[in-house]
């Protein structure tokens, strides 16, 4: 899509000289710039300040400053809800906008980005403008009846909180919505490849009427000022979206003041079909759940079990849909799955797939490049692979799914958990004791048992194992925010 297409507020948008917003204002001045491209076309849209530890030490003072003003430390929880749910309008009403950055800085389809994430980001807020009068201590009996005690619930102070690339606008809502409800301040820190609706995102919460302060944002390199968050003293807690391997980097620069931590990272998850489900639901959402968002899902089916009776079926089945799946840039008509993210990525991608291939893999569907600019990759069925290969251990993010047969329940369970993540799993059966019964086998937070999706804000969602710490949405989601204090009172 060339510019003169778009909206002329994102027009404008794109031309400003990106930075910082903290306090209340934008500082972009003489920084280094790091470019912001579409993934669709390879071409550079935009530019953001590249930050450092100067930037940190500013917005970390702000911030600071802005959890101890009177304005919001003192606000009432229903103004808080008030404020929480004005966000989520004004998401709404800025959503063509919204959606249309994401679709240039993501590359998913734009009707996606309208349908679904915009408006799962207001939701978002909505339900955690619910929270924000909902909050309360309790009174404990203690063993000494003349003593009165209770519990407070108080926020945990400046929250940093940073986000990946592949829902940026959602990921920055999952994070804002609870830390704002419970009283936090924050710091934002979105992906470097994706800053475009964070930065505007942060507009519509000042006009929102949050005060200036309360959330502030941060461009630049992870390893830079993602890593200065992590280790800043002035920081009580980090919340953050991403890899494994970047949240144990998280887990150590954050021992210097212990700050609290909760870490939503990768998955391997597996898709169980029985020989007694509904095939065709089945063999569809096997399919949706590897090539929504071109795989890159932290929860994503990366993993396909049949049993081993209807094993080619369910599996040429896939193969097949992934044949049919219409790849594109996210404003062409039809567009079912859009590029990958950037060119690294598309390369890290490709070296799984090649590599599994190197080592025996059977390419049922795609297994390489599109054959045009930009970062697309084809969908891709992997069989004949095996357990210690790369492909099956690690997490690809990309729209690759490597499959295997099973003939018992145990042996099927032992597989699916044979991983150091355990994020997500879906089991696909008409046997409710079969369903149930792996249901408590599998290691994972989430179970989804003839169900796609699943993601609701009033269910926990998070995982075990490498897959993470806490978990978000729900009451449990306000928790990471907040902490208890017990108060004993005299008699
Ligand atoms: P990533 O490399 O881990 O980056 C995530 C965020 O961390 C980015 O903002 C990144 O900044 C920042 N970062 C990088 N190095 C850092 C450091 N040393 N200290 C502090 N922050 C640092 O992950 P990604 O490639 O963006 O995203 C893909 C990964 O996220 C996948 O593994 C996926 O499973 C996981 N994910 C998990 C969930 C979940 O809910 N469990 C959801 C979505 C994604 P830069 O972008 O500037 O490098
Ligand atoms: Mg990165």
């Amino acid at each position: 899509m060339q510019n003169h297409e778009l909206r002329p507020e994102t027009k404008r948008f794109l031309e400003r000289q990106h930075g910082h917003f903290i306090g209340g204002a934008w500082l972009a001045e003489g920084e280094e710039r790091i470019e912001v491209f579409n993934p669709a076309t390879g071409s550079v849209i935009a530019t953001t300040a590249a930050g450092g530890q100067a930037d940190i030490d500013k917005v970390v003072a702000a911030a600071r400053q802005a959890f101890a003003k009177p304005d919001w430390a003192g606000m009432s929880p229903s103004v808080r809800g008030k404020l929480l749910w004005r966000i989520a309008d004004l998401i709404e009403q800025n959503g063509a906008q919204l959606a249309e950055l994401e679709f240039l800085n993501n590359g998913k389809a734009r009707d996606i980005i309208a349908q679904r994430d915009v408006p799962a980001a207001a939701d978002v807020f909505r339900y955690f403008a619910g929270w924000a009068t909902k909050i309360y201590g309790k009174t404990a009996s203690l063993s000494r009846p003349t003593l009165h005690a209770y519990t407070l619930k108080e926020p945990l102070g400046v929250a940093g909180l940073i986000i990946p690339w592949n829902f940026p606008l959602l990921m920055a809502a999952w994070k804002l919505a609870p830390a704002l409800a419970a009283g936090c301040s924050c710091i934002l820190k979105p992906a470097e490849e994706t800053p475009l609706t964070a930065l505007r995102l942060v507009e519509l919460v000042l006009e929102a009427g949050i005060p200036p302060g309360v959330v502030n944002l941060v461009t630049g390199y992870g390893h830079v000022v993602g890593a200065a968050l992590a280790a800043h003293d002035g920081v009580d807690k980090v919340a953050f979206t991403g890899s494994t391997e970047v949240g144990k980097l998280i887990v150590r620069a954050a021992a210097g003041n212990l700050k609290k931590l909760s870490l939503e990272l990768g998955g391997k998850s597996p898709t169980i079909i029985l020989p007694d489900a509904d095939l065709a639901a089945a063999k569809a959402a096997a399919a949706g759940s590897i090539f929504f968002n071109a795989g890159q899902v932290c929860a994503a089916g990366s993993r396909l079990f049949v049993h081993r009776s209807i094993f080619e079926d369910v599996v040429d089945a896939v193969a097949q849909r992934a044949k049919t799946i219409r790849v594109g840039a996210g404003d062409e008509p039809e567009t079912e799955m859009g590029p990958l993210i950037s060119k690294k990525h598309l390369e890290r991608v490709d070296g799984y797939v090649q590599s599994g291939i190197g080592q025996g893999a059977e390419v049922l569907a795609g297994g390489s490049r599109l054959d045009r600019d930009g970062y697309f990759f084809k969908p891709t069925v992997l069989a004949g692979t095996a357990p210690h290969m790369s492909v099956v251990r690690e997490e690809i993010f990309g729209p690759v799914l490597v499959s295997d047969s099973f003939d018992d329940l145990d042996e099927v369970a032992a597989n699916a958990n044979s991983s150091i993540y355990g994020l997500s799993a879906s089991i696909w059966t008409q046997n409710v004791k079969a369903a149930h019964s792996l249901a408590r086998k599998l290691q994972a937070g989430s179970i989804l048992v003839n169900a796609g999706g699943g993601l609701d804000p009033n269910l926990p969602f998070g995982g075990y194992k490498q897959s993470g710490w806490g978990r978000e949405f729900g009451e449990d989601g306000l928790e990471l925010y907040l902490q208890t204090k017990s108060v004993v009172i005299g008699g």
